[in-house]
Formats: C-alpha cells, structure tokens, sequence
C-alpha cells in the first residue's frame, strides 16, 4: 500500500506529463501544471482538505478536458472514485462554448460534494490569475463577463467550503458582481 505523499508524486507526475507541452493564456505563457498544482494546494493550504482523492481529482482535473488523457485510464491508474471525480468537472468537448458555459451553471448545484470543492478551488485559481494578469487577447468586457459567469457557477456550489467561498465572495465584491 503506497503512502499519500507516493500517491500524491505519481498523480502530479502524470498530469506533468500530460499537460507538457500547454501554456496558461497569460502574455508569460506559463507553464500550464501551474494551475492543476495551484488548484491542488488551495485546497490544502487554505480549504483544510485533506481528501487525498480530492487532491489527486484537482491535479487531474483538466487532463481529460485538455489533454489525451481518456477517463478509463484515469480509472485504471488512479481508481473509479478519482476518474468519476475528474470526469464531473470535465466539459462536454461536443457542445459549443456558450452551452458548455450554461451546463456548468446548471450541473454545479448537482456535482457531488467532493467534485463542488474541486471547481470552488478552479474557479478561485483562473479569477486569481485574471487578476494578476489579463489572458492575452482578452478586452476589458470579457474579463467582466468571466467574473459574473463564474459567480453564476459558484451561486451552484455554496455551503460546501466557508473559506474558498469566503476569497470569491470578495472578488466578486471587488467588480460589483452580485453572488
Ligand atoms: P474561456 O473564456 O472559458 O477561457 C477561460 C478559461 O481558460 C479558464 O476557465 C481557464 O480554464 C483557462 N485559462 C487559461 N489560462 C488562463 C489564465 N491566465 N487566466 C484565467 N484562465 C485561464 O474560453 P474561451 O477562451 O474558449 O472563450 C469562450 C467564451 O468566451 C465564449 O462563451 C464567448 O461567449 C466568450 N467570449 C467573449 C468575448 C468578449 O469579448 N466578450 C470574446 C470571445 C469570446 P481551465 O481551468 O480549464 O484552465
Ligand atoms: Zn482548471
């Protein structure tokens, strides 16, 4: 039986090699792990989830979203419950963008309770990398209109995590957008 922080390693190892050659879309083009990983310690370091399943699910979470990474083999590698867990926060790659937008809105009140605290902790990261820097490309209108589709989504997700709601809920304050 392998220990946490083994499981942990072989979990960020995999989506390393995954996400390799994927930048963020920030004018630096880092290096795109940064988010998977940051998504992960949010939820350690300031939701106190120690779910190593939760943890492992927030370093997957976009490897089937943006990668070649297939659910089986999430479930084959690292178990049914992590696989169910990454396939819950992925998006329908067949919709359009806007209607890939209103699933999550619609399917958020719904996701389990594991899956909620994944997506509180992706929202929180990409409204904090908005901020820290502008995506390339994006003007001022669209910025805005990421911050009140995401507060839509979390609007789905509240009574989960008292301290990751608390950090949205002051971003969403400070651009005048309602919760
Ligand atoms: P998104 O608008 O969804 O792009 C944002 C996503 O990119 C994030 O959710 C995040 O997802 C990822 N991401 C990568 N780098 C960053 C970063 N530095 N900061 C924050 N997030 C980052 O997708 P699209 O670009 O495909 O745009 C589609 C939507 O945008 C359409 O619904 C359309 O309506 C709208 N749009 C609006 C325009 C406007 O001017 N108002 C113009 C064009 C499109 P992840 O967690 O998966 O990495
Ligand atoms: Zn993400």
């Amino acid at each position: 039986m392998s220990s946490d922080s083994v499981i942990l390693l072989e979990t960020v190892n995999f989506a390393a090699e995954k996400h390799r050659n994927q930048r963020r879309k920030d004018a630096e083009q880092t290096p795109y792990i940064t988010h998977p990983i940051g998504v992960a310690r949010i939820l350690s370091h300031e939701g106190g989830i120690t779910d190593i399943e939760v943890l492992q699910a927030a370093l997957l979470h976009d490897t089937v979203e943006d990668t070649d990474t297939s659910i089986g083999e999430l479930q084959a590698v690292f178990g049914q419950t992590v696989a169910r867990l990454v396939q819950e926060v992925t998006d329908d790659k067949a919709l359009s963008k806007e209607e890939t937008k209103r699933q999550q809105v619609e399917y958020a009140p719904h996701a389990s309770h594991q899956a909620k605290l994944v997506k509180l902790a992706d929202k929180l990261y990409n409204l904090r990398d908005i901020n820290r820097c502008t995506p390339t490309g994006w003007t001022a209108g669209r910025v805005q209109e990421y911050f009140v589709w995401s507060a839509q989504v979390v609007r789905g997700l509240r009574g989960t995590n008292p301290a990751l709601e608390g950090h949205l809920e002051e971003l969403f304050k400070q651009r005048g957008v309602e919760l």
